[in-house]
């Protein structure tokens, strides 16, 4: 049988969390694990990390540029984070649209709220929920290996970023990496779904019946 794909528009999934919920590792099982799917790269003025690379973590700018590109409007949303800018371009998200391919964020509520209001109808929000709280207090403390006063930072941190958590169409809690990852890939393959999403299903359910007009 000649099977065509029925053209379809691609999404912006966002999925946010505090840190130590599992977001970074379920993110990337999803890239790995679907070809139609990539991370949107940020544009930052901070300086690159040992191992960075240009292009592939960040855009590395610095913020003369940052500044020009968001005042002629290149920029999708943008955020002050620990004294350095960061920033959505907007071209390549709009071109992953077009070509119905899906785009994948890593970034906070605040970032969500700004792209789903220049986006609205292409975000799909997920935030991702620790198990409990002395598993999440656990891997940040993992994690940090620092003083009490910072694991308390950290645990504070995490609490006003979970506030925001009724403001997402989805929620997951990360009880085990397999299944979140797996309920994850459900909404995605869903929401591809979307009548709205599929501009090619006109054209195709003509070709059901091409004798009648
Ligand atoms: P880092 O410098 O450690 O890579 O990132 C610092 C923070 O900036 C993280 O919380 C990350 O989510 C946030 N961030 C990275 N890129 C963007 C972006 O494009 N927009 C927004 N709003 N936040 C970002």
């Amino acid at each position: 049988m000649d099977e065509k794909p029925i053209k379809r528009r691609g999404l912006l999934l966002v999925l946010s969390s505090p840190s130590g919920a599992g977001k970074t590792t379920l993110s990337r099982l999803l890239i790995e694990s679907d070809p139609d799917i990539s991370m949107s790269v940020s544009a930052t003025t901070r300086a690159p990390r040992p191992g960075e690379e240009e292009g592939l973590h960040y855009f590395f700018v610095s913020p003369d540029q940052f500044e020009r590109s968001r005042d002629q409007g290149d920029y999708l949303e943008h955020a002050e984070v620990f004294g350095h800018y960061y920033a959505t371009p907007k071209a390549p998200v709009d071109a992953a649209l077009a070509e119905g391919r899906d785009v994948l964020f890593d970034i906070d509520w605040q970032g969500t709220q700004q792209l789903s209001e220049a986006r609205r109808g292409d975000v799909v929000r997920v935030f991702i929920l620790p198990p409990s709280g002395a598993e999440l207090e656990r891997r940040l403390r993992m994690r940090a290996q620092d003083s009490e006063d910072v694991v308390r930072k950290r645990m504070s941190k995490a609490e006003s970023e979970i506030s925001h958590w009724a403001e997402y169409d989805y929620v997951v809690t990360n009880f085990n990496v397999d299944a979140a990852l797996s309920q994850i890939r459900s909404i995605l393959a869903a929401e591809r779904l979307r009548r709205e999403r599929q501009p090619g299903l006109s054209a195709f359910v003509k070709t059901l019946f091409p004798g009648s007009e």
